[in-house]
């Protein structure tokens, strides 16, 4: 308080008018780009051995104020473990959205593409579902090389998205996503004969993609090799179905960690197309679960309150169908 007064009266003192303190975003985030992998230690008591059990990554949600999560998994155990938490999950306020994750190890990252018994991994574990209702996507899955985007097992991932309305969620460059898409019977167009303008901004993930012969592909990082705002801004208006997850954007936020003006820009040309996420990939993004989320309501306070709230909440709940703050304020 003292220094925001100082700050003023410097103002005052050199005749401009003061600038009003920005006010971070203070409403519901949902983390859609949750791990909760093996090495967090995946488990439901603390243990000297366990970084992050269970109850340690719900209190890290929970006081954050993420109301809900796109949990996925390597293994798949981490996600079936957040899913099956059922007590846990409704005390911290988290309503956990499961996506199949097409990794059993790291070797998976570098390989899914061209094994075979990914495709049996994942329609097993589609069919089991999970304690938190069926599984609502695929990913995240890496392909560090566009190309790949084209092997046989990517076609068929595509295609069973498509034909499953499943969301997907994709760590690949720009020119995997044009890939990716083409995979599909709806080549990520909106059916002919409809205009843009009549596309509703949201509905669950199934029921949109039953209805544009589509599918919702989520785009890790937006392109995390630093791909244009021009490319990601052509992307986003050739794809409707396309959305873009922010952590490690490259130069998203500029020195004072607001975002830097051509993405501001971009986020309000299409307000509905965007989401953050944690990526917990590591251990050390648990431990600093708290400067990300506050690193994103910073900035989010910069945007208007209701692209804020789009951005932070309503465009991933609204994918998913679930309730606006879970029933609370
Ligand atoms: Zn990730």
């Amino acid at each position: 308080m003292r220094n925001l007064l100082r700050r003023g009266l410097l103002w005052l003192a050199c005749g401009a008018a003061p600038v009003m303190a920005q006010t971070p975003y203070a409403g519901p985030l949902f983390d859609a780009h949750l791990h909760y992998n093996d090495d967090a230690c995946v488990q439901d008591a603390p243990d000297p051995a366990c970084p992050h059990p269970l109850t340690d990554v719900l209190a890290r949600m929970q006081r954050n104020g993420v109301r809900a999560v796109l949990a996925n998994s390597r293994p798949n155990a981490g996600t079936l473990a957040l899913a099956g938490a059922r007590e846990a999950t409704h005390a911290a306020g988290v309503t956990v959205v499961p996506f199949v994750r097409l990794y059993r190890d790291r070797a998976d990252y570098s390989s899914w593409f061209r094994d075979e018994s990914i495709v049996e991994l994942v329609t097993t574990e589609l069919a089991r579902g999970t304690p938190a209702g069926p599984y609502q996507g695929l990913g995240e899955f890496h392909l560090y090389d566009s190309a790949n985007a084209n092997g046989p097992v990517a076609r068929r991932l595509m295609a069973l998205a498509e034909e499953k309305q499943l969301a997907v969620l994709a760590h690949v460059d720009d020119v995997a996503i044009d890939l990716l898409m083409a995979h599909t019977a709806g080549k990520g167009d909106l059916p002919p004969g409809r205009p843009k303008a009549d596309q509703p901004p949201g509905g669950a993930a199934t029921r949109e993609a039953a209805e544009r012969g589509g599918f919702r592909l989520i785009w890790a990082h937006t392109g995390i090799g630093g791909a244009s705002v021009e490319r990601v801004d052509a992307l986003m208006a050739r794809y409707p179905l396309l959305m873009g997850e922010l952590s490690y954007r490259p130069g998203l936020t500029c020195g004072d960690g607001q975002l830097c003006p051509e993405w501001h820009s971009l986020l309000l040309k299409y307000p509905e197309r965007f989401l953050i996420g944690s990526d917990t990939w590591v251990n050390q993004r648990w431990l600093y679960y708290d400067e990300l989320m506050q690193s994103y309501r910073h900035w989010l306070g910069g945007l208007p309150a209701s692209v804020a709230r789009r951005i932070a909440w309503d465009n991933a709940a609204t994918l998913f169908g679930v309730a606006h703050g879970n029933g609370r304020p």
